[in-house]
């Protein structure tokens, strides 16, 4: 059994940039061909483009995964081109805030539309293929907000909430047809996503980077690349007697009880001298 992905295609949702990107660049440096399905048509032929041009076989198909004759159009040109679909990464995703009476109807949908509904139809439509060829991995990408919530973030929270039941449901149907399907949890991770996010709300990158590491036990956010690897190993052949589960990928995010405040407020400290 092997990590690797030699003659295996993965299909990435969100792959343009930010985790999707860094998990295209990591599953071809791992053997596998790539295909990038992303909204973003400038920077997902750029990220194809330049894995291309480094030797790998990368395709960008434009889709927005809330519409599902372009998910679709997009799986199908993708199994085409490349013979086929072993790996589906479900990752496109979007940020909106609000409480339940400050959210409108319509950002409920679009958030919902995107994120549960992008992987439903991602699913839907890469899983015959996967059947054809004996077996796959599907790993969605949903977030420490699958298992807690932070304020003013319903639409988010309810739909990363979701996709486990989602995860959960496609490996107890298909793990008969040898298909596994995992999800990976992010904490904060260092995205052109949570940079948006810090520009929207005016606070500098940096600060927020700053704040949000202090609340990770280990002192920092995460990096793409370190939710790729993740996301990498539950695709491979290593992960072989794992699904329906989720690995949180988070640096202690969620481990202390009370959160870091309550670590740091001298209360108790890692020497256990408090
Ligand atoms: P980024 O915004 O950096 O990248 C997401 C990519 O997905 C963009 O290219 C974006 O295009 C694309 N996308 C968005 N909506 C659609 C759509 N409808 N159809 C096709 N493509 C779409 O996000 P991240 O890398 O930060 O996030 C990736 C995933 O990880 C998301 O599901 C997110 O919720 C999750 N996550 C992120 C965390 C973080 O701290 N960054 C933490 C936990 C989970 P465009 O540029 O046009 O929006």
């Amino acid at each position: 059994m092997s990590i690797r992905f030699d003659g295996k295609v993965a299909l990435i949702t969100g792959g343009a940039m930010g985790i999707g990107g860094a998990t295209a660049q990591k599953l071809c440096s791992l053997g596998a061909a790539v295909a990038i399905l992303d909204r973003n048509r400038d920077a997902g032929q750029a990220t194809a483009d330049a894995l291309s041009g480094a030797g790998h076989k990368a395709t960008f198909h434009s889709c927005d995964v809330s519409d599902e004759s372009s998910v679709k159009e997009a799986v199908d040109q993708a199994a085409q081109d490349h013979g086929g679909v072993n790996v589906l990464v479900s990752n496109a995703g979007i940020q909106r805030y609000g409480n339940v009476v400050n959210t409108d109807s319509e950002t409920w949908d679009e958030v919902f539309n995107v994120h549960v509904k992008g992987c439903f139809y991602a699913a839907k439509y890469t899983i015959p293929f996967m059947i054809r060829a004996g077996g796959g991995a599907i790993v969605i990408v949903g977030s420490t907000q699958s298992f807690t919530a932070i304020v003013s973030s319903a639409a988010y929270v309810a739909a990363k909430h979701a996709l486990l039941g989602l995860t959960r449901s496609i490996a107890l149907d298909y793990a008969r047809q040898n298909i596994r399907a995992n999800c990976v949890s992010p904490g904060t991770i260092d995205t052109p996503m949570l940079r948006d996010a810090a520009a929207a709300s005016g606070t500098s990158p940096q600060d927020i980077i700053d704040v949000c590491g202090r609340m990770h036990a280990m002192g920092r956010i995460g990096q793409p690349e370190e939710v790729a690897n993740a996301i990498a190993f539950l695709a491979s052949d290593w992960a072989s007697f794992i699904t329906g589960t989720s690995l949180v990928v988070d640096g202690g995010l969620l481990v202390p009880t009370g959160g870091m405040g309550l670590q740091e407020s001298g209360i108790a400290n890692a020497e256990g001298t408090k």
